[in-house]
């Protein structure tokens, strides 16, 4: 076939000026795998009946541009107009400044991860964040793990193994994508009882189903939804007079990692009220309201933390260095209540006066010829589902949704979201003014 003949030799593809910076990063080795796996989907394309380019020429930059975009993408910045503060799919919470020179500090060099400097003999990792979560929690002793349902798996296998565990069914929740409270039970090994219905349970629905095998009562934080209406669910403080009087443990899986009550955020439960309400170990998400990096805090009674730090899967579940050093750091900012606001980006975006956000998106749409227009805002993350932030955004018209596609593939890329034909940058989830700036110029330029 003719146009089989016209595609050019690898070595010429890789003279092409838009793989130089490929070449360059990579080295010509690396790249040229990527050259052989363009040129063999190309000829496919053509086998096919594909649109053959002009000339060879042509046909060059066409496999150049696919070996291109074999090349592993990195993970690239991106600019969240969504309205969605902690926004899972974009990693949720950015991290504080102090958190980031945290990582940057730790990340190219040796650290005292799990050494005591002062007496030379081998430490844990654990020790440079127990007390802190400790303290900010108001519990005797505290752990971190990769994630909160690394958390909630590790604290059934260590506390409930082969033993029953007693849940609401209001609070069958599925944690993420699949993720599920009876799989999770499943895999800690721990017998799953469910009490009450899905709109009502009462404390005596959990006292009659304790029995000589019950190991604890886990509550579960509804996150991302809400049972409205006729509904009752039993309190972290009577559950937990409950399992005292019955000598089984409380576990509050609380969710989001708010740890102090917060007016701006009224009805999230917070870790220091869990554990004051009597809650034997709670546990939460670093990257939620906590602001800081993927992590999974667990908190309570000292012994049961001991047990939970001492099972094997606690090794599978064990943090990160440099997320250790990013919550050692996000942990310190939270300790001055007034200055956490405006420290934390999360907070601070969910503190920030409606004025603010208002400004923005008016200097926005000043800048692109959009109007700027009240919106609603989300928490995101399973925190307070149902609670609207007030926002506004900047519209612009996109009835195909073409200009937010060269927006959301572009550099930085920009997410923002489409409502009846308009494309709306919502602006309380902009971190600054230079990503307002940023925005500004790259609508400018695609239109
Ligand atoms: C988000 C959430 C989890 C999971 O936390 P990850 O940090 O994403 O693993 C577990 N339980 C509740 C109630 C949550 O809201």
């Amino acid at each position: 076939m003719e146009a089989l003949r016209r595609l050019p030799a690898v070595d010429q593809v890789l003279t092409e000026p838009l793989l130089a910076a490929l070449v360059r990063d990579l080295g010509p080795a690396a790249v040229t795998p990527l050259v052989r796996a363009a040129l063999t989907l190309r000829r496919q394309a053509l086998s096919d009946g594909a649109e053959p380019a002009a000339d060879r020429a042509g046909e060059q930059l066409l496999v150049a541009a696919i070996a291109l975009g074999l090349d592993a993408p990195p993970l690239r910045t991106v600019i969240n107009a969504t309205g969605v503060i902690v926004h899972t799919n974009l990693g949720r919470a950015p991290l504080a400044p102090e958190a980031v020179a945290a990582v940057t500090r730790t990340a190219g060099a040796y650290a005292d991860l799990e050494l005591d400097l002062t007496t030379g003999q081998r430490g844990s990792r654990q020790s440079h964040v127990r007390s802190a979560i400790a303290d900010l929690t108001g519990a005797e002793s505290g752990l971190a793990v990769n994630n909160a349902a690394g958390a909630l798996v590790l604290t059934l296998a260590a506390l409930a193994r082969d033993r029953e565990v007693i849940v609401s069914r209001g609070q069958m929740i599925e944690i993420g994508d699949g993720f599920r409270l009876p799989e999770i039970m499943a895999q800690a090994g721990a017998r799953l009882i469910e009490v009450g219905a899905t709109n009502r349970t009462r404390l005596d629905d959990y006292a009659r189903a304790i029995g000589p095998d019950t190991a604890l009562l886990l509550r579960a934080h509804p996150s991302n939804f809400r049972v409205v209406g006729f509904v009752e669910e039993v309190g972290t403080r009577e559950l937990a007079a409950l399992g005292r009087e019955r000598g089984v443990i409380v576990v509050d899986d609380i969710g989001s990692g708010l740890l102090q009550p917060d007016p701006d955020l009224p009805g999230e439960p917070a870790a220091a009220a869990a554990i004051a309400a009597g809650a034997d170990v709670i546990l939460f998400s670093g990257d939620k309201l906590l602001g800081g990096p993927q992590a999974g805090l667990i908190a309570g009674r000292a012994d049961l933390i001991e047990r939970i730090g001492r099972h094997p899967l606690a090794r599978a579940l064990r943090i990160d260095r440099l997320s250790l050093a990013a919550l050692q750091a996000t942990l310190r900012l939270h300790r001055d209540p007034e200055r956490l606001r405006s420290a934390i980006p999360v907070r601070r975006l969910i503190a920030m006066p409606l004025a603010s956000v208002q400004a923005r998106a008016e200097a926005l749409a000043a800048a692109v010829g959009g109007e700027a227009v009240a919106t609603a805002a989300r928490i995101g993350g399973g925190a307070l589902p149902t609670v609207d932030l007030p926002s506004y955004a900047c519209a612009l018209p996109d009835a195909d949704g073409a200009l937010h596609r060269v927006l959301r593939t572009g550099e930085p890329a920009i997410l923002g979201r489409l409502e009846d034909g308009l494309l709306l940058l919502d602006c309380r989830t902009l971190l600054d003014d230079a990503e307002v700036a940023a925005i500004a110029d790259r609508v400018n330029a695609a239109r």
